[in-house]
């Protein structure tokens, strides 16, 4: 019984700690998932694990993020694919 709360405890502060460093996802989902598993904590960690990583696989590599047009986080412009800078404000995500 203690290993599976201390398990649940590696679990927390792992997904913690990976939602925190994570990138991909917006600002939206990280805050719904970061209700999840302080909410639910070992049990929010582990929905975590299965459904983060599940919906989109290519989440796994982070520098994806320029092979996909995205929005300027800054004056809302889209910033093309293959770039990670933007054209309108010069605002870079990778800053
Ligand atoms: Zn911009």
């Amino acid at each position: 019984m203690y290993l599976l709360i201390i398990l649940s405890f590696i679990a927390w502060g792992m997904a913690l700690i990976g939602l925190c460093s994570r990138r991909d996802i917006d600002v939206h989902s990280k805050i719904s998932w970061l209700v999840v598993i302080l909410v639910f904590h070992g049990i929010g960690a582990i929905l975590y694990f299965l459904f983060s990583s599940n919906r989109e696989p290519e989440d796994l590599d982070s520098t994806d993020d320029i092979y996909a047009p995205t929005t300027c986080m800054q004056c809302g412009s889209e910033i093309p694919a293959g770039k990670d800078t933007c054209d309108n404000c010069k605002w870079s995500y990778k800053a």
